[in-house]
């Protein structure tokens, strides 16, 4: 007999996830469809000599109590069941260049924000309060960043600010204008096109509060795979769909991969619309849409160094680094190859054997899909799919580790002699466990130009067929999640909803 649901989700990033928590708590029968063995998407961890690395979360905002995600974390059950570790509130991000060794702080709280920064840039206050009070402006006009329903749309000339020239029109301060855009990997920022409110929505829930995971991100998705489990929600990995199948204009099914057909009354992709769209016969769904969403422009992607350090050998780093060659921050997404790594971001993963010490350090630097165009035929996962990548693969992602810890060193003399191991992954490691056709970091590109030709609904030209996950509204764990209320608002009266997340915490 075949399995019929009232919604069927293709993918188990948090997106879909959260939606399949949502509806499931609703009493809907909910099934999730994963292609990989673990779940979770940009979720997932793994393990090298007995040390856990996260793949995608390295941070995450908002998390002290009154604060928007521990609202929506408390509601998914996120705050007792995950372990989590408050970063350095005199400093969670550091920026440094490669011109001196001074380190600029980003600190926690407004005011203290503020202050450490005029500490070190005394002469520019007037720029520095006119910076942090648009960005609450900013972020008091997007109705769900403040758990508050979202009657009337949000103001248009929020989204056509560019980030670059809006802090350049605060400060003339070079060095400072460098270390307000400083952490712009957060969201792959690039002059010409990050909008103000992705910059703003992005750093304000850090400066609110930055937390680590304890012993990684996975935890997040064993939680949510408890209790989906326990509300009866089927999750099903290995479950690779190859098509959504349309009748009389409508979804009635999805085929996976091992010939499985699974059918459903409503069905939500959480993958790149872009997928989302090739995985439809092309004359099931109106032309000039698909069109639209197969020529979405995706931000960067990164390569990674993910070293193992030796036992008590380097300290904890209760803080992150973002590491620039150069004062043009916004210019390392379109890097030349042959000056390459132009920045770097250094994230030291929490884990509970050690608050002394790090066992380990994931270092990332922007890199541009074109360069891995020798491999793209290649595809590699584990435990299905392995080492399909050959030796020259291999030789190139030495070379540019090698070139990447060098740039280190400059920050951190002598890194190399603290490192056990060290393992890499590249844009191609993101295509292949994600779906994505180029391993993007954060799916759509945003553009403060044309601002509504990358606005994604969750409805689709298809009836029954809904969009949730990072490409939607924005990504990270806030962007992400926001989405997903925007998506189950479809079904469930938002106010409604957001009564019982407001009542969870
Ligand atoms: C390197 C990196 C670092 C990051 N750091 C942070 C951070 O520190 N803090 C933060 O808040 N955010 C961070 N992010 C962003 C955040 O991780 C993502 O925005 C978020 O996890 C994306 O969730 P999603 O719901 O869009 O699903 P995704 O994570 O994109 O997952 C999609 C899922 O769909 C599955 N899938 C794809 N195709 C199919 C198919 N045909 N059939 C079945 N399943 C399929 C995939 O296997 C995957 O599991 C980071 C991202 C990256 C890449």
């Amino acid at each position: 007999m075949e399995e019929k649901y009232d919604f069927v989700i293709i993918g188990s990033g948090l997106g879909g996830l959260e939606c399949a928590y949502i509806l499931s708590k609703q009493g809907h029968s909910v099934c999730v469809l994963e292609k990989n063995r673990q779940f979770g998407g940009c979720l997932q961890i793994f393990s090298r000599d007995k040390v856990i690395f996260d793949t995608g979360v390295h941070y995450i905002g908002g998390l002290d109590p009154g604060q928007n995600l521990h609202s929506y974390f408390s509601y998914f059950g996120l705050m007792d069941n995950v372990k989590y570790r408050k970063m350095d509130e005199d400093g969670f991000d550091r920026i440094s260049f490669s011109d001196n060794q001074k380190e600029y702080k980003h600190a926690m709280g407004h005011d203290r924000f503020r202050e450490e920064l005029e500490k070190v840039f005394p002469k520019e206050k007037v720029g520095i309060k006119k910076y942090i009070d648009k960005i609450h402006e900013i972020c008091a006009h997007f109705p769900l960043y403040n758990l508050q329903t979202m009657k009337a749309g949000v103001d248009i000339s929020y989204l056509n600010v560019s980030a670059k020239a809006f802090i350049e029109s605060c400060t003339s301060n070079i060095r400072l204008q460098s270390v307000l855009a400083g952490s712009n990997a957060l969201y792959a920022g690039y002059g010409d096109k990050t909008p103000l409110y992705v910059h703003a929505l992005v750093i304000n829930t850090y400066i609110e509060s930055a937390y680590r995971c304890v012993d990684g991100g996975g935890q997040i998705t064993r939680q949510f795979e408890r209790s989906l489990k326990s509300m009866g929600c089927k999750l099903v990995n290995y479950a690779k769909v190859t098509s959504i199948n349309v009748d009389n204009k409508k979804v009635t099914s999805v085929s996976l991969e091992d010939g499985r057909r699974i059918v459903g009354n409503n069905f939500i992709s959480n993958i790149h619309p872009k997928q989302t769209m090739q995985l439809i016969d092309s004359d099931k769904i109106r032309k000039t849409y698909r069109n639209r969403l197969l020529n979405l422009d995706n931000s960067i992607s990164v390569f990674t160094v993910h070293a193992v350090l030796k036992e008590n050998s380097f300290p904890y780093l209760n803080y992150n680094y973002y590491h620039h060659t150069q004062n043009e921050v916004w210019d390392s997404v379109y890097y030349d190859k042959k000056n390459w790594p132009e920045n770097f971001a250094a994230f030291v993963p929490a884990d509970s054997k050690s608050e002394k010490f790090a066992s380990s350090m994931n270092i990332m630097s922007y890199m541009k899909y074109e360069e891995l165009i020798p491999w793209a035929d290649s595809f590699h996962t584990v435990p299905k799919f392995k080492n399909e990548r050959d030796q020259s693969y291999q030789d190139w992602k030495l070379e540019k580790a090698e070139k990447l810890l060098d740039l280190v060193e400059t920050k951190f003399p002598n890194f190399r002699s603290h490192i056990k191991s060290y393992y890499t992954s590249t844009p191609l490691s993101f295509r292949d466990y994600i779906g994505t056709s180029d391993g993007s970091l954060y799916g759509v590109l945003k553009d403060y130009k044309d601002p509504l030709i990358t606005y994604i609904s969750p409805k689709t030209k298809l009836p029954n067929l809904f969009l949730t996950g990072q490409n939607l509204n924005m990504h990270g764990m806030l962007g992400v999640t926001i989405g997903a209320i925007v998506t189950c608002s479809q079904f469930i009266d938002m106010e409604e909803l957001l009564k019982q997340i407001k009542r969870a915490s």
